[in-house]
């Protein structure tokens, strides 16, 4: 165990701030010696940012989970079989063309929920700057799982393709993928909002775009708000109110596979909220969508792609043809 539980002074602060902690009625001292629990926490990170002794819920359920596969618990058996031959080599990469040493890697699920909004993001990136696109998996949904060399087998695979490409930056659409990227990856890494030139070339310039109402920040962006401090330029702060008080879309950890009903209770949340949200997280948007509320990612909207989001049987359609598509 890498995370020191023992100092918990039992204020039961993290228990009051996580629907999964309170389920089970434990802290995060008790959780720590409930192994088979490994796998039902959404590693949000909540309790970390209320515990007055810094007692990380997320290394911790990381430990569990190290623990839980050393004696050998299966995770293809156990719920997580078709995430594994999916993304443990992923099956839906599409290298074809690339020719630029920046490059467009919009992850795994941005393409599968807007895929019309990537084509036109990709397209108008190769017309004008000359940037390729290549998709892949950052690998982040087997880190959570703590496969540590199927983690490790990503990391170098994806390391050395860029390398022998002659990649130098890659221009992330997915916080998910810029915050693990940032670690894993030998290259510069950065999203699309910080590029102006780039940005420029895709806002649609009219006064429809603009963006009121609720907005709902991803996990990997709450604590240093590095993306959400990016896109101040193209919102107006004053216009969106914080959605604050649910912890999780839901698909943090890939928890959901373990806590059905507590993840469709996360979801449920937002129902209510009567405005519009919006998110700049495409599995954000894809989870919380499937509570029927009104999303919208902030990046279809600053391009009036007037997308709906794709849901269910279509985005894996949507990846699969991804993974077919030609390039020019
Ligand atoms: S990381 Fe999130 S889900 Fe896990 S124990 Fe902490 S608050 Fe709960
Ligand atoms: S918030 Fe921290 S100190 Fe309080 S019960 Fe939870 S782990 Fe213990």
């Amino acid at each position: 165990m890498t995370v020191n539980y023992e100092k918990c002074i039992n204020c039961g602060k993290c228990t009051k701030h996580c629907s999964f902690l309170k389920k089970y009625n434990i802290n995060l001292k008790e959780y720590a010696n409930l192994a088979h629990l490994a796998f039902n926490c959404y590693l949000c990170g909540e309790c970390k940012r209320v515990c007055p002794v810094d007692i990380d819920g997320r290394q911790l359920s990381l430990d569990l989970r190290e623990k839980r596969i050393k004696e050998g618990y299966n995770l293809y058996l156990n719920g997580y079989g078709a995430l594994l031959l999916e993304k443990r080599n992923y099956i839906f990469k599409n290298y074809a063309n690339v020719n630029s040493k920046v490059a467009l890697f919009p992850g795994c699920n941005f393409p599968a929920y807007y895929p019309k909004t990537t084509m036109i993001i990709s397209e108008k990136l190769k017309e004008n700057f000359g940037i390729s696109t290549i998709f892949d998996c950052c690998g982040k949904p087997i880190s959570d799982l703590n496969l540590k060399k199927e983690k490790g087998y990503i990391r170098d695979r994806l390391n050395n393709r860029f390398k022998e490409l002659g990649i130098e930056e890659l221009i992330l659409l997915c916080p998910n993928c810029y915050y693990y990227l940032k670690e894993n990856l030998d290259i510069k890494i950065s999203m699309i909002y910080e590029h102006d030139e780039i940005m420029e070339s895709l806002i649609f310039k009219d006064n429809s775009n603009k963006i009121e109402g609720l907005l709902f920040l991803p996990c990997p962006d709450k604590d240093s708000r590095t993306i959400y401090k990016m896109l101040e330029k193209y919102i107006d702060n004053n216009s969106l109110q914080e959605i604050t008080n649910i912890q999780c879309c839901g698909a943090g950890g890939c928890a959901s596979i373990k806590e059905k009903e507590l993840t469709k209770d996360l979801q449920d949340g937002f129902k209510a909220y009567d405005k519009r949200i919006y998110l700049y997280c495409a599995t954000c948007a894809g989870m919380i969508t499937k509570s029927n509320v009104n999303v919208e990612h902030i990046l279809c909207k600053l391009l009036n792609t007037d997308e709906k989001i794709s849901t269910g049987i279509a985005t894996v359609k949507n990846r699969a043809l991804f993974s077919i598509k030609r390039q020019r």
